[in-house]
């Protein structure tokens, strides 16, 4: 029944679009705006905000689409069948993704039933029920958003988490750090100043 609520709200916006984080966004556009003080006093009005999460550590942290979507998953694998990173041996199966979403929403629902609101039992949906190494497997392909005849998107979970991991633990891998800090120095991906990229041509 879930799958008719669960296909009307499903992205409509093109596959590889991902969504901007207003947080990022608004800082990027500081830096790059001349004329902001980075040293002026902060706004009294915001005095004790706390900053808002990036990322998703647990399920509170996704919003009511992708909740939907654990629930309405019917376990049948498709996704899996075309996932990339699953057909060469990683350990990755997107529809074990949805799975153990939803079995972290069933252990919120009890722990709630329980105690008549959420007490912190100190599990996570990040590393306690889906690992780092599924996360990091993951090729951001979409086939298997493209796979599930009913719109569920286990790569918005996928990435919702990795943005946790990258944001707040800064415990991207070691590769992916280099390649970001060669693209922040040097304004390409490999490790050579700017100065020097067309050296290869004097080579030939
Ligand atoms: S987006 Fe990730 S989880 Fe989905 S099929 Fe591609 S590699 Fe697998
Ligand atoms: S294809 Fe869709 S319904 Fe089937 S297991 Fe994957 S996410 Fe669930």
């Amino acid at each position: 029944m879930l799958a008719f609520p669960n296909v009307y709200f499903a992205k409509l916006t093109p596959r590889g679009q991902f969504t901007n984080m207003a947080a990022v966004t608004k800082e990027v556009k500081m830096m790059m705006d001349p004329n902001v003080d980075p040293f002026a006093t902060p706004d009294p009005a915001n005095a004790g905000e706390v900053p808002a999460s990036l990322g998703a550590k647990d399920i509170f942290d996704l919003d009511r689409v992708q909740l939907l979507n654990a629930y309405t998953c019917t376990e049948c694998g498709r996704c899996t069948d075309e996932c990339p990173a699953n057909i060469t041996g990683k350990k990755l199966s997107p529809r074990r993704i949805m799975m153990a979403t939803r079995d972290r929403l069933e252990e919120v629902g009890a722990n709630i039933n329980k105690n008549g609101s959420y007490v912190d039992d100190g599990i996570y949906l990040l590393k306690d029920h889906i690992t780092t190494e599924e996360l990091w497997a993951c090729t951001t392909c979409n086939a298997c958003v493209e796979a599930c005849p009913i719109g569920i998107d286990p790569l918005s979970i996928i990435m919702e988490m990795r943005r946790y991991l990258v944001l707040e633990n800064s415990a991207a891998p070691s590769e992916l750090n280099a390649t970001m800090g060669n693209i922040e120095n040097n304004g390409a991906p490999w490790p050579y100043n700017q100065m020097d990229r067309l050296n290869w041509a004097n080579e030939l």
